[in-house]
């Protein structure tokens, strides 16, 4: 189906359940308000976990279109799915290699992000076993998450081991800033960015790559020359607190099942979490944990109903939720109304804040059971990413 027009929506939304809205136009203008912020550094894509949770066909196809030429995945196997879908990507894989995917990966043209001295001879070794071509790769240099990297030790024992390079096409150094959501007055920051400096001296032919979303919006020394942003892209805010530029790209409904006044007897939901009080309307929606919107929303989140804020009351169970929706014109809402769970009156920072968690985790957690419906852009797009559907 030709997704034409920012008002297009394929297929229609479900009547049942939930879906999501992906507005393809909002995120081709992310990409390129980031693009134009990180000049003169370059800007990627980070598309892992099936970006973000809202699709990877559908997202690398917008962002291709819009210039997108380098992304970055987590691991082979979402890897070798951009693959199938961009045969001329550059496409970094931050896992690295393993000794079960390193034929695959040199196979499809993939560049892992080599993480430790193991994994840069794994990838020396598959290139010796492919005749000695240079196979591209990035390195990444630990500089104060210690989670993936070289450490400085590590760093300063390949240099001096004979001939390293040999083998490796090194296209990106990279690190990964630990707290750049803090802003920029963060001394872990800093020193971070002091580190990298120092530690890439070493190699001064090859570009560099620091910058995630939060690192990209900061200014210039938190970037390197390629950046790669993920968050952002998706609309969600980088920061803890501060302002940020990025228009809102997901938008998580549910559909009204069943509109009730309240009688004598109040209590809502398992184990009465919530008592309405007599005469309260409580509606039910066909959306509940089971698709992401987690249970510690319960008595805790607010939804909107034809544009009024209403709180959700009661546990959230496995497929339904409820709101006391007292405040909505009667009129308004009934069987078939549609409540806006997360994004619009309900932004994606608030909800992610009520369930003690980050939009990350709010975004990457959405279920397979939602159909994301995408929204506007062009390009041919007649399937939800494959991979929603894990
Ligand atoms: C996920 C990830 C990113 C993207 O981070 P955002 O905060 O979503 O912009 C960049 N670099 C690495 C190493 C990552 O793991």
């Amino acid at each position: 189906m030709n997704v034409g027009s920012a008002s297009s929506v394929s297929p229609p939304p479900p009547l049942g359940g939930g879906w999501v809205d992906v507005d393809l136009t909002a995120l081709g203008s992310n990409y390129r308000t980031l693009s134009r912020l990180a000049l003169p550094a370059r800007c990627a894509a980070t598309v892992k976990a099936d970006a973000y949770g809202l699709g990877l066909a559908p997202v690398v196809t917008q962002l291709w279109a819009e210039g997108c030429r380098c992304f970055f995945v987590a691991n082979s196997h979402e890897a070798l799915a951009l693959r199938e879908l961009q045969a001329t990507a550059e496409v970094y894989v931050f896992n690295g290699v393993g000794a079960n995917d390193a034929a695959a990966l040199a196979r499809a043209r993939l560049r892992p992000v080599l993480n430790s001295v193991e994994q840069v001879h794994l990838w020396r070794m598959q290139a010796a076993l492919m005749g000695g071509v240079a196979l591209p790769c990035a390195l990444h240099l630990d500089t104060g998450m210690n989670r993936l990297g070289l450490g400085a030790e590590d760093w300063r024992a390949l240099l001096a081991s004979d001939g390293w390079r040999a083998g490796l096409d090194v296209k990106l150094l990279m690190t990964h800033l630990a707290s750049a959501h803090r802003g920029e007055h963060d001394a872990h920051t800093a020193r971070q960015v002091l580190a990298f400096a120092e530690l890439r001296e070493a190699l001064p032919d090859v570009p560099t790559s620091i910058g995630n979303s939060a690192g990209t919006l900061l200014g210039a020394a938190t970037r390197g020359d390629l950046v790669r942003p993920g968050i952002a892209l998706y609309g969600a805010n980088p920061f803890d607190a501060r302002p940020h530029p990025m228009r809102e790209v997901a938008r998580v409904y549910g559909r009204v099942l069943q509109v009730r006044t309240v009688g004598a007897q109040g209590s809502v939901g398992y184990g009465g979490a919530f008592t309405a009080a007599p005469g309260a309307r409580l509606a039910t929606v066909g959306v509940g944990y089971a698709d992401g919107y987690r249970r510690e929303l319960g008595n805790r989140a607010q939804a909107s109903v034809a544009g009024v804020r209403v709180p959700v009351v009661g546990h959230v169970s496995m497929d339904l939720l409820t709101l006391d929706v007292s405040a909505v014109p009667e009129a308004e809402v009934g069987p078939g109304a549609r409540a806006t769970l997360i994004g619009g009156e309900v932004p994606l920072e608030e909800v992610a804040l009520a369930a003690h968690t980050i939009p990350y985790e709010m975004l990457t957690g959405l279920g397979p059971r939602l159909p994301r419906l995408y929204l506007g852009a062009g390009g041919e797009i007649t399937e939800p990413s494959p991979l929603a559907r894990r």
